[in-house]
């Protein structure tokens, strides 16, 4: 007996839907026929498909993890940078920027408003020539109230310094170091500010 021409078994196609029997031409080879091959090949890709779809979904995800993690440097140093103008301002006894009138420290009835706001001038938010204290009347229902914050942030810090301000358009990056970096500095100003009045 000789096992030289070894036959090759017969195989069940691997498509759920046929499933008949055939010899393959090759070992690799799951399916019976070419309409088949492409049932099969196209199912393959659809796998591929749907894991790459899953890769590029965890990787959004990371991505955007990332990001919130930075928003959230970015909202802590607006916070110091906030707070230590409400206490610049209410240390030299300022009145609201913009009303003229003035302002209520009893409660939580005073922003830090930018003249140029957040939004449109985001390289002004922590620019202290930029942010005074405000009504919030003045800041939230008046969005900003921007003539009469341009009078008196005009008699705040004179007009050069306001054209100054309106030219500028520099574009200023913060990576989360600088972030930090920015909070602290705040912080340490603000504590350095109240501890001097004290004093
Ligand atoms: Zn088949």
């Amino acid at each position: 007996m000789s096992i030289t021409a070894k036959k090759p078994r017969p195989k069940k196609c691997r498509v759920e839907s046929c499933r008949a029997s055939f010899v393959p031409k090759a070992s690799f080879q799951t399916w019976c026929s070419p309409d088949c091959g492409v049932v099969i090949a196209r199912a393959k890709q659809e796998k591929q498909r749907k894991s790459f779809a899953q890769r590029e979904r965890r990787e959004i995800k990371v991505r955007k993890e990332k990001l919130k993690k930075r928003g959230d440097h970015m909202r802590e140093a607006q916070q110091a940078f906030n707070a230590y103008i409400r206490a610049r301002d209410q240390i030299a006894g300022h009145l609201c920027i913009s009303s003229g009138k003035p302002l209520d420290w009893s409660g939580n009835a005073v922003d830090a408003g930018h003249y140029r706001s957040v939004g449109s001038a985001p390289h002004l938010r922590f620019d202290e020539r930029n942010c005074h204290a405000q009504s919030k009347q003045d800041n939230r229902f008046l969005s900003g109230n921007a003539v009469d914050y341009r009078i008196g942030l005009t008699a705040r810090i004179g007009l050069e310094a306001v054209e100054a301000l309106e030219a500028d358009q520099s574009v200023r990056k913060y990576t989360i170091d600088d972030l930090k970096a920015i909070k602290a500095e705040y912080r340490a100003k603000t504590r350095e500010l109240k501890k001097g009045h004290a004093a």
